[in-house]
């Protein structure tokens, strides 16, 4: 299989963009490596709405988005496996940046940052999380100019604050949202999974069970959040639930009852490792 073209610095990827026609479309699929089926399913999508152009992929595990006791030293990695599923994917460049130096050129930092959207699900757990994640992402933008940026809806809340960014900040590309993939048992697709012992990957099932259960509630007419969701600690026992939440699609703002378009968001930590998960619930 033909090897994937790699650059590693930001000098080298706006040269290639720069040597870019100016009718060829760029499709870009920030991660942060690990690849699995999702993420492919980003580079899919990414790859038919180009038209023939260029298709980009960046693997960057950035350290701004992690907390300083999350698990920035824990997150697996992969490089030439990531290397080998992008070049299968028909990505035409991936942008692995060789330090975290080569996106914070310093001296002083440079925020993006929201301001509501962020107050509830993994921003009220996560502080200054999506302030990592919109800096990020803002980076790559700037840098590799797509026409079509793709993320998935497993981090429903993270594409909804890319969409704010997007807008408010002008960046003339599309913003696109992929359904969640799952494993055929029905776990998210995470490169977290890979840090569930054999024990916790079993007991991680009892989230998309408890998803599964409060959807049926809530086509057996149930619209009350306090009877949808009241048994979490039961139901998703033995996990450490960091949130269980309805919030408003558009607002991300909890609701009591469900008269609008609502997600169901949970995150919860089995073995040490912090899963999430998420359901629409369409009234
Ligand atoms: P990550 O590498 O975890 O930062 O994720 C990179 C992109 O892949 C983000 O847009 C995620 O939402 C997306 N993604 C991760 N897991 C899945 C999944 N199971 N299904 C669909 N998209 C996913």
């Amino acid at each position: 299989m033909r090897r994937v073209k790699v650059l590693e610095t930001v000098a080298q990827v706006q040269a290639w963009r720069a040597s870019l026609a100016a009718a060829c479309k760029v499709g870009l699929v920030p991660t942060m490596g690990f690849l699995h089926e999702g993420h492919l399913s980003l580079l899919r999508e990414a790859k038919s709405r180009v038209n023939g152009g260029k298709l980009v992929l960046s693997i960057f595990v950035n350290p701004t988005q992690f907390g300083p006791h999350e698990d920035l030293d824990r997150y697996p990695r992969d490089r030439e496996g990531d290397l080998q599923k992008a070049a299968a994917c028909g990505v035409d460049m991936v942008f692995c940046p060789r330090s975290p130096d080569e996106l914070y050129p310093g001296p002083t930092a440079v925020w993006v940052d929201i301001e509501g959207l962020g107050e509830h699900l993994c921003g009220a757990t996560r502080p200054n999380h999506f302030r990592g994640v919109c800096t990020i992402v803002s980076k790559l933008w700037a840098v590799v100019r797509p026409d079509v940026s793709v993320f998935g809806k497993k981090d429903y809340q993270q594409l909804a604050i890319l969409r704010a960014v997007q807008r408010n900040l002008f960046f003339p590309l599309e913003v696109v949202g992929m359904p969640i993939v799952r494993e055929s048992d029905g776990l998210a697709m995470s490169s977290r999974n890979a840090n569930l012992d054999e024990t916790s990957r079993r007991q991680a099932l009892a989230i998309p069970r408890y998803l599964e259960t409060v959807r049926q509630r809530f086509a057996s007419g149930q619209r009350r959040v306090a009877e949808l969701i009241g048994d979490a600690e039961d139901k998703l026992a033995p996990g450490s639930i960091a949130y269980v939440e309805v919030v408003d699609t558009t607002t991300l703002q909890p609701v009591s009852e469900i008269r609008r378009p609502a997600l169901l968001a949970v995150a919860v930590h089995f073995g040490g490792v912090r899963l999430i998960d998420n359901t629409e619930l369409l009234p």
